[in-house]
């Protein structure tokens, strides 16, 4: 451009001489000499950088030889007879000067000026004003005029139109390759599995850095044992299992024990998360799950560790639109691949999941997941036991006592302990101490209580008295009930699923038929936590909503289906699935006997639950000692089993008790 010799551009060539450095270093030379070499890293300075680029070189190209002057300038020059030829666009006219060469020539546009300055004729631009004598000036001074071709840009503007928007596409679709984890510029290389997916080996990881979940850590040994010693059990003609699936709310320690199951047996470990599998692309997940199984397979013996199982998981016919395919495809694999492996191969799959009530129930299939371990919050001593772990890693005041700390955390759960600690340490460094003492505990308890409290894992303390007072009562009322299924364990450590605590009674023998009165036994231990409520406290809770579903339930199935109501004596008061279109999701009940039969057994229901209650208040307050002693306990401790129970309750009273 500094070649141009003409006077109406050499005030302005100036200008942009000066402003052409910067456009030599960031203009679309460097810029495309930078494009197909190099890491070729994305970033928004990239791409800001060639949008500068190309603004700089329009403004250079475009702006070299044409100087803006105002329109009465430019009418003047007309006037003056300077201009020989016209060109009207939309935004500009363009006027070509009466210097030299001729004007006849429509090759010689402008923009190619850059390139050959011998075709360029000097011109001047300006902005039009609505102006009716315009061109009858231009008549009048015979000039030339033309409208303006569309396409005013030349090179510019295919750049501009057409490349740029190629180039920035090109640059979007990149990033999202980028977003979506496949980083490597093979588009086609969907399928591979991110980095993420390499066997770990040496997991560091071993059962003595998990506590407080006991069984499950008594289930997953034998699955370690498996691993070590698969001939053990094939000699023999036993079936390894190929899945385990650990059940439980988060926090708890599902990843934890699953990396401490691989560490222990000393094998590489694969996890994944079951969210990794699910991806924006039909066929992803189904060819990720392939490929997982394929190095797994080369790895054996080996863990693969999925993750949120429910995410892939999730029941094929759940939810109304059809269900999502790629999901369902994922899923289907991931039968597959479990179906075609040899558990004597050592590879064992081992799954987490915190909502296993949204399992496909083709995963619990025998030869799938079909071994289940809870993983429930821990208790006292489970709490004090992941407090011991975690405060390892930090100095302790020697008066600390991590009891106290356990006994302030119920309901917490693993993960929340590992927080606890974490913050208390935190807690004595913003205090300047060097070693973490009672108070920052208190400090760190407070603050992790008011995260969670949101979350509503938290009980108040008179909620936790009230269901250790309920809990008590469905115990003592199975311990007083002749032919009652012995109490194993209660518990005041909220389940996860739903259940605020609970009494575990398991049957000596399998039972096929029961008598009426084991029937009302079983409605009076359901009846007895409400009952306690009511002894202890004069009030009772929402709490024992479903035991009340489940004595009335057992109430109205003595009436109509086993026959034993006084009035219907051995009559058996059906309904009959009806269906109105055949389907069996639309069924509807009718009942084949009168409107006034269906009254008498609501009241019969009625009269039956009052006389069991009033039994069961009877039986609870002449057996008040033991309510106390048993709730006292509970609160303190939070399980007891099977033998403090039985022992508790021949201290408690000097009245016999009956043991089942
Ligand atoms: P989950 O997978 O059940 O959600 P994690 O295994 O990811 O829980 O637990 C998160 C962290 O919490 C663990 O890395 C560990 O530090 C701590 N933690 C959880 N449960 C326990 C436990 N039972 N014993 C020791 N630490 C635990
Ligand atoms: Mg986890
Ligand atoms: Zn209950």
């Amino acid at each position: 451009m500094a070649g141009k010799k003409s006077p109406w551009t050499k005030t302005k060539d100036t200008r942009k001489t000066g402003s052409a450095r910067p456009g030599q270093t960031a203009g679309p030379g460097s810029l495309f000499s930078r494009l197909p070499g190099g890491p070729f890293r994305l970033s928004i300075g990239y791409v800001f950088a060639i949008l500068v680029g190309l603004v700089l070189f329009n403004m250079l190209v475009v702006g070299s030889d044409t100087s803006v002057i105002p329109y009465s300038a430019f009418k003047a020059k007309i006037r003056a007879g300077d201009i020989t030829r016209v060109e009207i666009g939309q935004n500009f006219i363009v006027g070509y000067l009466n210097s030299g060469r001729s004007s006849s020539a429509d090759t010689s546009r402008k923009p190619f000026s850059l390139f050959n300055p011998a075709t360029a004729i000097p011109s001047v631009r300006t902005v039009p004003v609505d102006d009716p004598q315009f061109v009858p000036l231009l008549e009048e001074k015979s000039v030339s005029y033309q409208s303006a071709p569309r396409d005013s840009g030349g090179v510019v503007g295919f750049i501009v139109t057409w490349v740029l928007p190629l180039v920035f596409m090109f640059f979007i679709w990149n990033l999202l390759m980028k977003r979506m984890g496949s980083s490597n510029s093979n588009v086609l290389a969907f399928g591979q599995n991110k980095a993420l997916i390499v066997a770990e080996g040496d997991i560091a990881t071993r059962f003595a850095d998990v506590a407080g979940v006991d069984e499950a850590k008594e289930e997953l040994v034998e699955v370690v044992d498996f691993l070590k010693n698969p001939k053990k059990y094939t000699d023999i003609g036993g079936k390894i299992p190929k899945g385990v699936l650990l059940v439980g709310p988060p926090g708890t320690g599902k990843t934890l024990l699953a990396r401490a199951v691989a560490g222990e047996a000393g094998v590489a470990f694969f996890r994944m998360s079951g969210a990794d599998f699910v991806e924006m692309f039909v066929g992803v997940g189904a060819a990720r799950v392939r490929d997982l199984f394929k190095q797994a397979r080369e790895k054996a013996p080996c863990i693969v560790f999925i993750d949120e199982l429910d995410a892939i998981g999730k029941s094929r016919n759940a939810g109304m639109m059809g269900g999502n395919d790629e999901r369902e495809q994922t899923l289907n694999q991931l039968l597959v691949e479990m179906d075609g492996f040899d558990a004597t191969s050592g590879l064992i799959i081992l799954a987490a999941t915190n909502r296993p009530d949204v399992l496909d129930p083709a995963l619990l299939r025998p030869g799938r997941f079909d071994r289940q371990v809870l993983v429930d919050r821990p208790d006292l001593v489970g709490r004090e036991a992941i407090l011991k772990i975690h405060a390892k890693q930090v100095k302790l005041e020697g008066s600390l006592e991590l009891s106290k700390v356990a006994r302030g955390t119920p309901g917490f759960s693993g993960a929340d302990l590992a927080n606890i600690v974490n913050e208390a340490a935190l807690h004595a460094v913003r205090k300047g101490r060097k070693k973490v003492q009672q108070g920052d505990f208190d400090a760190a308890i407070e603050k992790v209580v008011a995260g969670l409290e949101k979350k509503s894992h938290v009980m108040k303390a008179s909620e936790r008295e009230t269901i250790a007072c309920h809990e008590s009562g469905h115990a003592i009322a199975a311990a007083a009930t002749p032919g009652a299924d012995p109490v194993r364990k209660i518990s005041i450590v909220p389940r996860g699923f739903g259940a605020l605590g609970y009494t575990l009674q398991l049957p000596i023998e399998d039972r096929y038929i029961i008598t009426s009165e084991e029937l009302l036994g079983q409605i009076d231990v359901l009846l007895g936590g409400r009952a306690a409520e009511e002894i202890r406290f004069g009030k009772v809770s929402t709490g024992a909503a479903n035991d009340l579903v489940r004595a009335t339930d057992i109430a109205r199935r003595m009436i109509t289906d086993f026959g034993m109501s006084e009035r219907f004596k051995n009559m058996a008061l059906t309904k009959r699935a009806g269906s109105m279109s055949g389907q069996p999701q639309e069924a509807f009940l009718t009942r084949e006997y009168s409107e006034e039969t269906q009254r008498y057994i609501d009241e019969e229901i009625a009269r039956v639950i009052a006389a069991r209650y009033k039994h069961v208040l009877g039986m609870l307050e002449a057996r008040r000692p033991s309510l106390e002693a048993l709730t006292a306990t509970l609160l303190e401790k939070e399980t007891v089993v099977e033998e403090e129970f039985y022992a508790l309750l021949a201290a408690a009273s000097a009245e016999p008790v009956s043991a089942g």
